[in-house]
């Protein structure tokens, strides 16, 4: 039920292009995104002005610690400046970057075409509702409504611009178990890639339980589950154990904090799950991400990893101290290479498994 002129092809912002031309890959990242429905009041006065506070110096370390109670932190509108962080990746080898701003993110496709055209980046778009809260207010859609909808974002384009999603995604999953609302979610996920055999990209609850149910619903709804990514296994999966039971389910494993180095926002990344919320665990550092990579391709799954950064705030980038969208290429390759990995391993994850999913069958 594929659309037989996407079959083989990817699709960018730009049009369809062929997956050869990708290159090397940065397969979840935000361009241009409105977070403000994670934005987190805080209690105090004194949290209350730094939240209202732009971005400086002054409350840098703030906000790092707390990224969702600086409004400023969580939006990233300014074009120029994205044209001017992604040039970062572009002239340190980057070739394409899929943005997963969807429904409920603020995703701006025109804008995102004209930083294709500026940058000469191939950009992949998201299509689909993030999480539940972004259903228009009183909606009652139903998983067939949602999946015409990402469909249409798929094979005509996003809100008549003509401008076309590449993937399915960033379908926002925030508890465990599923609520009804995100088992309608999962199933118009299901359904639209059936029909356009684009692949499907999940954000994950933070219960370790969470991309198990997930996986095993989707396959369930009928999804090809070769051809789903589970994102955020850095935050979420915290033995390597629970990451091969994974693997073996066949889905594709997302190592997609890079750069998060250890300062964690306290209550927001640390709980180790729903059901246990007093329960901690830190979370992996880009040596130990590597570390895991590398056990996991010992087990035999390389061809199910991807890494990214989910750039999802100014403080992740160069502009305000952060490391931007080259840090990857020109920090972890490095380290990849010093830890063994070889070339080719690194050019699969990379380059092969984005470039395979971003190719429509
Ligand atoms: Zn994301």
């Amino acid at each position: 039920m594929s659309i037989p002129s996407l079959i083989g092809e990817a699709q960018t912002v730009l049009g369809t292009v062929s997956p050869d031309a990708l290159g090397i890959i940065l397969p979840h990242e935000h361009c241009m995104l409105d977070m403000s429905i994670w934005f987190a009041e805080p209690p105090t006065v004194t949290g209350k002005r730094v939240a209202r506070e732009p971005l400086s110096l002054d409350n840098l370390w703030y906000v790092r610690y707390h990224p969702y109670s600086n409004i400023d932190n969580v939006q990233l509108l300014d074009e120029n400046m994205a044209i001017q962080e992604l040039m970062r990746y572009r002239l340190s080898g980057g070739c394409t970057v899929v943005d997963m701003t969807n429904v409920g993110l603020g995703r701006d496709p025109l804008a995102l075409a004209r930083i294709s055209r500026a940058t000469g980046l191939h950009i992949v778009m998201g299509a689909g509702y993030y999480v539940e809260e972004s259903l228009p207010p009183g909606s009652n859609m139903n998983e067939d409504d949602i999946a015409r909808e990402i469909v249409r974002d798929i094979t005509e384009g996003v809100d008549g611009t003509g401008i076309r999603a590449g993937l399915i995604g960033e379908i926002g999953i925030k508890v465990w178990p599923l609520s009804e609302g995100e088992k309608t979610f999962l199933r118009a996920a299901a359904l639209a890639q059936k029909e356009t055999g684009g692949f499907i990209n999940i954000h994950t609850g933070r219960s370790p339980n969470s991309p198990f149910e997930v996986i095993e619903f989707l396959d369930k709804a009928g999804a090809d589950v070769s051809r789903v990514v589970m994102s955020h296994i850095d935050r979420t999966l915290f033995s390597h154990e629970d990451r091969v039971r994974l693997a073996r389910t066949g889905c594709i494993l997302e190592y997609d904090l890079f750069a998060l180095e250890g300062w964690m926002p306290e209550n927001i990344r640390m709980v180790y799950s729903e059901d246990e919320p007093t329960r901690r665990a830190d979370l992996p550092n880009d040596a130990a991400r590597v570390d895991h990579l590398i056990a996991l391709i010992g087990d035999g799954f390389i061809n199910q990893l991807l890494v990214s950064h989910d750039h999802n705030s100014k403080t992740r980038l160069c502009r305000y101290g952060g490391p931007g969208y080259a840090h990857l290429l020109n920090n972890v390759v490095p380290m990849m290479r010093r830890k063994g990995m070889s070339q080719e391993q690194i050019d699969v994850i990379m380059m092969e498994n984005p470039k395979r999913l971003l190719t429509f069958v």
